[in-house]
């Protein structure tokens, strides 16, 4: 099934949000650890017995006020330092899996950073058991489609990368894919080319942040060096007509993250978003929230502000975003097929 086969019918603009909310679309980009709420955090602390820096709930959202990726980064890692055992990972999956089943997700691909929680002791069995258990119990009580991918962290040396990928392998079957996360600029992709073509060996699907601040080249080279099959942000693209070119062709999905890019900054407003460049351009992009908790929004969120930003956006371009997510997804092609007709009915009835 083509997207572009289906002319959808003229739908009324105040009707736009609804079907926004309630059409069926898959989330290929968002980070677990950034689901982790303030108040989950402050629950998770005292569970565990962590002193937090932050005297309160409203004390730690006030210091979400972010420059850049690197100070979003700051307070990403200080918010993990609750996670201690396989429960807080399972609490935490099943709060963000509870929010994508209400924003009409019918897949989610969530990243986790096992260096994260390695480095401070915590068990690789107790950060891929306890994600693995709420994605098996939300499907089977919710009916979600949902699976884990593990992110390198990008800051760190690629040894440590390969380590991580060894140790997480008596777990092979709990996760579908690897990418590669945290802080872009200096850390090109063609520095885990080993641990990528181990990955590949392994059956493992590919994926990476790449274009999000870092430019162009950096998509390439994840592309040809890493060879993944989508590129997580990647709106860097539209600075270079050839990489354009190859993106369109080939169907390489940008999992953009609308919310994300304003808070961090690398659009001036949402309003000067590229997505319908790149969209226009015949770019396989899709809507993602990153890292809700800290971004302003879950899926929903993230779509209904978009669209209400930026002027030239339809309900042909929310159909395209869905479609393309649901494409995009490394779900089964029958569950792909099941999911797309039921988005095109959604946009029937509307
Ligand atoms: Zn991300």
């Amino acid at each position: 099934m083509n997207a572009t086969n289906f002319e959808i019918p003229a739908i009324d603009a105040t009707r736009l949000p609804g079907l926004l909310r309630s059409m069926p679309k898959a989330e290929l980009h968002m980070h677990i650890e950034g689901s982790l709420e303030p108040e989950m955090i402050f629950r998770l602390a005292e569970r565990n017995g962590v002193k937090l820096a932050y005297a309160s709930v409203e004390a730690l959202r006030e210091a979400y006020a972010f420059t850049d990726l690197q100070s979003f980064l700051d307070i990403y890692y200080a918010g993990a330092s609750v996670l201690l055992t396989q429960q807080d990972f399972y609490d935490m999956a099943r709060a963000y899996l509870d929010r994508a089943v209400a924003d009409n997700v019918v897949r989610a691909e969530m990243f986790f950073d096992p260096q994260t929680h390695t480095e401070r002791g915590v068990a690789m069995a107790t950060v891929i058991e306890g994600l693995h258990r709420a994605c098996v119990d939300a499907e089977r009580e919710q009916g979600i489609s949902a699976a884990l991918i593990l992110c390198f962290l990008r800051h760190l040396p690629e040894e440590a990368a390969l380590q991580t990928l060894e140790d997480a392998l008596p777990f092979r079957d709990r996760f579908i894919g690897v990418g590669l996360d945290s802080s872009e600029v200096g850390h090109p992709p063609e520095k885990f080319a080993r641990v990528f073509a181990r990955a590949r060996d392994l059956g493992l699907h590919l994926v990476a942040h790449a274009g999000e601040e870092g430019p162009p080249a950096y998509i390439w080279s994840a592309l040809d060096v890493l060879g993944v099959e989508r590129i997580d942000h990647g709106v860097q693209a539209v600075h270079d007509p050839d990489l354009m070119d190859r993106l369109a062709r080939d169907r390489i999905a940008l999992t953009v993250c609308p919310l994300s890019n304003e808070k961090l900054c690398v659009f001036p407003t949402l309003a000067d978003h590229n997505i319908q460049r790149l969209l226009d351009a015949g770019l396989a992009a899709t809507v993602n929230s990153d890292d809700p908790a800290y971004f302003g929004g879950y899926m929903n969120t993230n779509f209904t502000r978009l669209f209400e930003q930026v002027p030239g956006l339809t309900a042909q371009h929310a159909y395209q975003l869905a479609f393309n997510s649901i494409e995009a997804s490394f779900a089964a092609v029958a569950d792909k097929q099941r999911w797309q007709v039921q988005l095109r009915e959604c946009f029937e009835r509307a």
